[in-house]
């Protein structure tokens, strides 16, 4: 088994692992390595290759403000483009040397005696281990598929494909298909299936809010004026994310404001279904908002096509040869789509990650839920920075802008290691419970809690310990610097992250395999 010693070791190569790769080069920290299982960049970019995949939050705003893309193709843009976009920024950057594609993570434990991550990794059946003073997990909260824990679906004898592992080579053609979900990735894969299939049912346990999608391309003329006029780009950017901003307002403090948004809905459902039953099926029975806010123009006129069926009795088993309804109603199908979701907040990857105490994240986080300080740290798992950790997700804009703040965070921890020779760094549980706390305080008079919906937003417990509750400016200020004083912290001189002359290119980073 090879072994590698390095400063930092990023996991996952999504928007989050890249940032965090290109801002230690920019910082001088070079000894770093990012391991990802799949084969290129771009995390739930790469993966999730359904027909229509595309992103909610308009173009501008959904990328890297270092990073802006004057020529994106639509207002909104799809899984294709986007990952196009994100391995662009990985050559700009010259990224692709620091990474091991194809290597999965199987444990990550924090050795207390050498201070640092052993961290075990498997590629093609090699077994390899990475030794670094600073994890940071960027595995990304929608990685995991979650399967629906219904009786028979091991039984199916056709086939059964999730959301997020497409099967791309499948000739779904005339064919006779089930879709159970009706969640973001649903709304996006149904109408394009609606158009080839034979016979498409849709398996619809809660009708989700839908507000029109106001997508188009973008004239030859604007993309250049974005590229040539100084301030146009930036200034369509940030009149996104102010828009965005007034959600926030709305879905934290003022749920009775997000009202009109229903009205939108209400008539958007009345325009695009003629019949009074499927407009009462598909109308939504909790504040809008509670759940994440959808956008589409096609899902209702879909639901209205003769080849499309909307099944709202909820089902009750899966037979061999298709899905059994409570009412005892048998659809027989060829293929099933599972646009289910992911495990979010009881991620396999928690069992993976083993702290100081020899527990693992999923220990710790069993009884009172996900939590950590500003996202980003975990008592009791020293000098391990999560990016999109517990209570940093949105429903109303950009994970991207959360995530640069997040990397500021990460970049001023490493420039306090260094220039104070800080070996570990472990957060304070009197700072990450009184931080929780103030999470928990804000989030009770928000939509997410009174709004009358059960959503991934929620753990086990009911608690919401995904969330960020409030103004996304709010977490970039909280952010911006390594506030050192809420950690425990070892001072020294052998590992102290970065501790190599900024813009030395360390000798032990690994190749990519
Ligand atoms: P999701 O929002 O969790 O939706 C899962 C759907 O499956 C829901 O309709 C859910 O019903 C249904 N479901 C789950 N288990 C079921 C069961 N046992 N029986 C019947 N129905 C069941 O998952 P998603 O659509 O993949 O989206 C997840 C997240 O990914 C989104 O919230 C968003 O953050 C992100 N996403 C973003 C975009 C984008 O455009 N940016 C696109 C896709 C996904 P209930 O509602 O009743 O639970």
């Amino acid at each position: 088994m090879t072994t590698s010693d390095v400063q930092i070791a990023i996991v996952g190569a999504g928007f989050s692992g890249l940032g965090a790769a290109i801002k230690l080069k920019q910082n001088g920290f070079t000894d770093f390595v990012i391991v990802d299982r799949g084969s290129d960049f771009g995390g739930t970019w790469r993966d999730n290759t359904y027909p229509g995949a595309a992103c909610d939050v308009p173009s501008h705003l959904y990328s890297y403000s270092f990073a802006l893309n004057p020529t994106w193709s639509r207002s909104y843009s799809h899984q294709p483009e986007i990952h196009r976009y994100i391995n662009g920024v990985a050559d700009t950057y010259g990224v692709a040397e620091h990474t091991r594609f194809n290597t999965e993570v199987t444990r990550a434990a924090w050795d207390e005696e050498s201070a640092q991550w052993v961290i075990d990794t498997e590629s093609n059946g090699t077994k390899s281990q990475i030794r670094a003073a600073v994890m940071v997990g960027a595995v990304g909260p929608l990685c995991e598929p979650n399967l629906p824990d219904i009786k028979g679906f091991n039984d199916f004898d056709g086939k059964i494909v999730h959301s997020a592992r497409w099967d791309n080579d499948y000739d779904y053609a005339g064919k006779r298909v089930a879709v159970i979900g009706t969640g973001a990735s649903a709304i996006q894969v149904v109408p394009q299936l609606g158009k080839t299939v034979g016979h498409l049912d849709v398996y619809q346990r809660t009708a989700p809010w839908i507000v029109p999608r106001n997508e188009r391309p973008y004239l030859k003329a604007e993309n250049w004026a974005f590229k040539n006029i100084p301030g146009y780009q930036a200034a369509a950017r940030g009149t996104i994310y102010t828009a965005s901003e007034f959600v926030a307002f709305g879905m934290t403090y003022a749920p009775k404001a997000l009202k009109p948004v229903e009205g939108i809905c209400r008539a958007t459902i009345a325009r695009a279904i003629k019949s009074p039953e499927l407009r009462e099926k598909v109308t939504p029975k909790f504040a809008v908002g509670c759940k994440r806010i959808l956008k589409s123009n096609d899902w209702y006129p879909t639901l209205a096509r003769d080849n499309v069926e909307l099944v709202t009795d909820g089902i009750a088993s899966i037979a061999p040869t298709g899905i059994v309804t409570a009412d005892g109603t048998a659809r027989d199908v060829d293929v099933i789509v599972v646009a289910t979701g992911f495990h979010v907040t009881d991620s396999p990857v928690f069992e993976r990650i083993v702290g100081a105490d020899g527990r693992s994240l999923a220990g710790v986080w069993e009884e009172g839920g996900m939590r950590g300080y500003k996202g980003s740290f975990v008592h009791g798992f020293p000098n391990m920075m999560l990016m999109v950790g517990p209570s940093t997700g949105l429903g109303h804009t950009s994970m991207v802008y959360m995530i640069e703040s997040q990397l500021n965070y990460l970049v001023d921890y490493l420039k306090t290691a260094r220039s104070g020779s800080i070996t570990r760094v472990d957060v304070k549980a009197e700072a990450q419970q009184a931080y929780t706390e103030g999470i928990q305080r804000k989030l009770r008079r928000s939509v997410w809690t009174n709004g009358g919906c059960a959503s991934w937003y929620k753990d086990a417990h009911g608690n919401i310990t995904t969330l960020w509750p409030g103004f996304t400016f709010d977490f970039r200020r909280l952010t911006r610097t390594f506030d050192v004083a809420a950690y425990d912290v070892v001072r020294g001189t052998a590992q102290t992250p970065g501790a190599q002359t900024p813009g030395t290119q360390a000798p032990s980073v690994p190749a990519k395999v």
